[in-house]
């Protein structure tokens, strides 16, 4: 399954989302609730989900993700409101990602904010514990992290804890994110088999529930989380291709979060999702080293 992330939101809400994943090719794809960058929310009753969910059905679109706003920490162990908060928000995300029909949402585990690593991991798992209960049918998706700030979940040593100390973590799940493995030193690009067999030490493969396709613009182990387009970066077509066409990942949902471009060559204001020009590049095996042109030309 391939797609990308997409919007929400204006009158169109979750309809407007599937009818922008579906203008793209995808056949899967990852929503934010609302805003990623803040909480605001409109209730479900207001978001069109049985419209979206009946054009999915007609479609053919059996999965997609949620993604939880990034303002949402866990391993906040500073300020008490904050990770209270983080907590509730949590919650209400879990439910609506349900009333959506989704069974996965994808969550950055969280930042310990200087407190280091032991104490934020402990306060990730007392705020999983209390947002996940023995009748919760969505899973929370861990997110693998680049490692920029004081991010935890940078390793899979670090989510074995997580899952160590969560009472019902039946209900986790792990999220590949290429560019975070990539600039948190794993060798995505030259051996992403080794990758896979290391997190089989602490994960069996099925603990997988999503991927996040992404280039980087910057080289393995730079901790910096900057995504690239696809083929444009330090991991490359090749590689990025192939994880596309792993027979143990035909079934996951895997997602594009790679950067709009510009209408103009090199400029700053980008404005074009770069999304069906890259499923298309995927779907075909064959770089696209026009890329850009092709984007702008097809607007
Ligand atoms: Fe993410
Ligand atoms: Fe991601
Ligand atoms: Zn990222």
């Amino acid at each position: 399954m391939l797609g990308s992330h997409v919007g929400l939101g204006g009158k169109e809400q979750f309809l407007g989302s599937v009818k922008e994943a579906l203008l793209y090719g995808a056949d899967t794809f990852m929503v934010y609730t609302g805003a990623p960058q803040n909480t605001r929310r409109k209730d479900v009753s207001e978001m069109r989900i049985p419209e979206a969910q009946e054009l999915m059905k007609q479609s053919g679109i059996t999965e997609f993700v949620v993604h939880a706003p990034y303002i949402i920490n866990l391993g906040n162990t500073v300020k008490p409101e904050s990770f209270a908060f983080s907590v509730e928000f949590l919650q209400e995300e879990l439910r609506r990602t349900q009333a959506m029909g989704s069974r996965t949402l994808v969550l950055h585990p969280g930042a310990h904010v200087g407190e280091g690593e032991d104490a934020g991991i402990m306060q990730i798992i007392r705020g999983i514990n209390e947002t996940l209960a023995a009748d919760t049918e969505v899973r929370i998706a861990l997110e693998m992290m680049a490692g920029k700030g004081s991010e935890l979940g940078t390793n899979f040593a670090q989510m074995a804890r997580i899952y160590d100390g969560v009472v019902h973590n039946n209900k986790l799940r792990l999220c590949l994110d290429t560019c975070h493995l990539n600039d948190a030193g794993y060798d995505v690009k030259g051996d992403f088999e080794g990758v896979l067999a290391e997190m089989e030490r602490y994960f069996p493969l099925n603990q997988v529930a999503c991927i996040h396709l992404n280039d980087s613009k910057n080289e393995r182990g730079a901790a910096k989380d900057r995504h690239e387009n696809i083929g444009y970066g330090t991991i490359g077509f090749d590689r990025l291709y192939a994880i596309t066409k792993m027979p143990e990942f035909a079934n996951t949902p895997i997602i594009l979060e790679t950067p709009y471009v510009s209408e103009v060559e090199g400029g700053k204001d980008r404005t074009l999702a770069p999304y069906r020009e890259e499923i298309a590049m995927l779907r075909k095996g064959v770089f696209n080293r026009e890329l850009w042109k092709t984007i702008v030309a097809n607007r």
